[in-house]
Formats: C-alpha cells, structure tokens, sequence
C-alpha cells in the first residue's frame, strides 16, 4: 500500500487528512474529574524510568496519579518512587521554596538521577513559589538537569497536561544529547507508554524488519535516550493527539517527518509498520515489512481462528474516549466483533469522522454521560460486553455486564498482532466466565420455597 503524500507531507495513517494543530478547549467546572493536568503530565513523563520526579504540592496529589498506568521498565525504576515535598498549612502559609530545595539536593545526593522533573500543582501555583527559579539555581549547583513541570491541575483536563508535558521534552530534553550511533532505520515512538509491555512487541517486529527505536517517548525511557531524539529518521505519534503537537514542532525545528498511527489490531500494525518502513526511504526494509505483515497475519488468522468462532456476531459497547475509540474499533471488527456503542468523549472532529469511516450510522454514539449513559447504550442495543476504563468497571460488574478494561491501568498488552490474539483470548474469558451464570441466578433466599405443612 503506497502512502499518499501531500505538499511534501506524508498523510496520517489512520485517516486520510494532515492533522491540524488546534487550540486547547477551554477547561470546564468539572473537568478535572477525568484527570487534571498536572495528572496528564505526570503520567506523561513517569515513564522516563531513570528521572526522579518530584511533586511540588500536597502529598494527595501525587496519589491522586502515581502508578495509574502500567507502564514497564526494563531496567531502572527510580520513577516508581513517589517524591513528594508533601506540603502542609505551615509551608503554604509560609512559603515552602526552601523544602523544594532541600527534596531536590536530597534526592539528587542519595539517587544520583540523570534528571530530576519537579511538578507544579494547584496549590504551589496559586501561592505563586518560583518553582523555575529554583529548579535553575539548583541545575547550576548541582550539574544535573532539574525540569520544570508548570501543568497545575487548574488549567484544564488530562490531555492538555499530556500537551504540556510534550512542551517541556521539546524545550528542555530533546535536542539535549547526542547518540553514539545513529542508522537510516532510526524511528521514534511518541505516546507510546509500554503498558503491559506492549512497546517491547512492536520493538521486537520493528527488529525483524530492520528498523530500530531511537527514542521511546516515553514507555521504557531513558533521559538521555530522550535527549538525542532529534537525529530520528521519522517520528510515529501512536494514538496520541495530545502529543501530536510535539511531532509537528519537530518536523519544524529538525525537518523530522511523522504520521499518526496506531498498533491495536492486525491491520493498524501492519499499515503502521509500512508507514514507517516508507518514511525510512529503503526499499529493502519496505519489502522486509511486507514480508513480514504477510506471514504474522497469517499466522494471527490460523490462532484466532477458535476465538473469532466464538465472539462472532457478539456486539459490544466500547467507551474510551479520544483516539481509542476509533483504533480499538478496528481491532474489535477484526474479531468479528459488532460494535453497538461509542464513547466519543474527548474526542475530537476528526476522531469522530474516523469512528463514522469505521461503523458509520450502525453504532450509537456516546458523547459525555459516563456510567448511566453507556448503560443506556448497553440496554437499548442489547449489547453483550463494556470494554471501557477501569472507572467505569464497577458499573459493568454491578449490571453484571461482562466487562474488559482497555485503559492505562490494565494489565494485558493488546497491541500488535500477539496483543490482538491476547485481546481476543481476554474477551472469550470474560464473556465466558462462569461468574455472569451465578449472579443472574436467584440467591438461595430469594427463591420461592414451599414448606411441607
Ligand atoms: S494538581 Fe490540583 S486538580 Fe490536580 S490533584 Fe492536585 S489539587 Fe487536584
């Protein structure tokens, strides 16, 4: 399949429009209960295992999002450490820039952290603290990057903190370091978060077909590794519109070309594939590619073969939201898998025109609404499964609905062709699980009994 290129640039993968770069929506009252900023940049960055990441503010802002999603590391894991200079009455009255120098040199001397990302959050940024001023003065002192992170919770939802956190890598990271080799095969991941361990599949194809990942950003990063981004061959913005914003100021700043794509099910990894194989310019690597989507389609098609046998004509509300609610749609038709139902919650235009392209007017669409209106959408389309966010499990279990979680907190790798098998694995488990028979049975007590007089 030949990409179409378009004044010079190559069009998305996933659509058929160069993605414009829009304004940030203004935040609603309400709208940080799907996740603030602060909590969009943070889940961004954590993943860059061997930075310290400090968070300025009271400790119940770190829990509000320290390991809510699962991303791996493969080797260091300072990142899973909750620094926190947990704030109190005392250091909000008073000021608490001294404690923030103090958690910085502390955990610069005892962890020894190529870089230490300091957080601002609602409270410090209304108290005004010169967080940048101290982050700079303790760089120069101690001779190790201190970055800072200014996405307080207040200024609006999660994906404009994800936005934020690309900012500071292009900013403050990339550009910053140099790799000791560089190939023609150099691509980098962006918003590719290793959950599950998903990336380290995809590495594992992009090997076999003679492609290499320079930069993880940020599933399984490294600082420097961060910091040498620039000498890529091309950038792949994985299902991330928030950091689409990161690949479009590369491709101006180091002529980087990118293309938006997607690794849930068969068909998005081999399109994604071959996008990157013709972004490499090889056609050695181009013929490698389709080589390779040939014989592991193959080989997917004869594993699912038992599971699509049993989720055939199954039909299935699917609420994510943004970017997921169209690529996991493929993935699910693939299964044979009829989608009734779809969130489009923070969803954008052209999210919404990928969804249309994918089911068009067969599925219900779900704008906002949450748990009351999926259940709506479940009923109404006698739909037989949720796959969802862990948020809305406990209304799935408590309707009994079989439910799977396709979210950051899961623990499965649904990406690539293995994750597609793993998926459909996942979805005959639930569907099939023995649990749905005994709650939709009467409790002992409930049933009529008749007593022998
Ligand atoms: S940064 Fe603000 S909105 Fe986010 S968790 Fe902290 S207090 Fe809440």
């Amino acid at each position: 399949m030949e990409p179409a290129v378009s004044n010079g640039r190559l069009e998305v993968s996933c659509g058929n429009k160069i993605p414009k770069s829009t304004p940030c929506p203004r935040p609603v009252p309400g709208e940080a209960s799907g996740g603030c900023s602060f909590d969009g940049a943070q889940i961004t960055l954590i993943p860059i295992a061997d930075a310290a990441h400090l968070v300025h503010g009271p400790i119940a802002c770190l829990g509000n999002s320290w390991e809510s999603r699962g991303s791996l590391s493969s080797g260091p894991e300072l990142s899973a450490y909750g620094f926190t200079t947990d704030l109190g009455e005392q250091d909000i009255i008073f000021g608490s820039e001294q404690k923030l120098h103090e958690s910085i040199r502390y955990i610069v001397s005892r962890f020894a952290p190529p870089a230490v990302f300091v957080y601002t959050t609602c409270v410090t940024a209304l108290t005004g603290e010169d967080i940048e001023g101290v982050c700079k003065a303790e760089s120069e002192r101690l001779g190790t990057p201190i970055i800072p992170v200014n996405s307080p919770g207040f200024v609006g939802s999660k994906n404009l903190g994800t936005r934020l956190a690309g900012d500071v890598l292009f900013q403050h990271i990339i550009g910053s370091t140099e790799p000791e080799q560089t190939t023609s095969h150099d691509i980098n991941l962006i918003g590719e978060y290793n959950i599950a361990g998903e990336m380290w599949h995809i590495e594992r194809l992009m090997q076999q077909a003679g492609m290499s990942i320079l930069s993880r950003i940020t599933g399984d990063g490294r600082f420097r590794e961060v910091g040498w981004a620039h000498r890529a061959k091309a950038n792949m913005v994985v299902c991330s519109r928030a950091l689409l914003g990161l690949a479009v100021q590369m491709e101006r700043k180091y002529g980087i070309p990118y293309f938006e794509g997607s690794f849930y099910g068969a068909k998005e990894t081999s399109y994604s594939l071959r996008q990157m194989a013709y972004l490499t310019g090889d056609r050695d690597v181009e013929r490698r590619v389709d080589k390779l989507a040939a014989r592991e389609e193959m080989r997917l098609s004869l594993e699912l073969e038992p599971y699509r046998k049993q989720l055939k004509g199954k039909r299935a509300v699917l609420y994510t939201g943004g970017v997921k609610s169209w690529s996991v749609i493929t993935a699910l038709q693939e299964l044979g898998i009829k989608v009734v139902g779809v969130g489009t919650n923070k969803s954008t235009a052209e999210d919404v025109s990928r969804i249309a392209d994918r089911i068009g007017d067969d599925a219900e669409y779900i704008p906002e609404g949450g748990a009351r209106q999926i259940l709506k959408t479940v009923r109404s389309r006698k739909a037989d499964m949720v796959i969802a966010g862990g948020r809305n499990m406990y209304m799935a279990l408590k309707e009994q609905i079989p439910f799977v979680d396709i979210n950051q907190e899961r623990h499965k790798a649904y990406a690539g062709y293995d994750g597609l098998l793993s998926l459909a694995k996942q979805l005959v488990h639930t569907l099939q699980h023995p649990v749905w028979e005994l709650t939709a049975k009467l409790a002992p007590w409930e049933e009529e009994t008749e007593f022998a007089d």
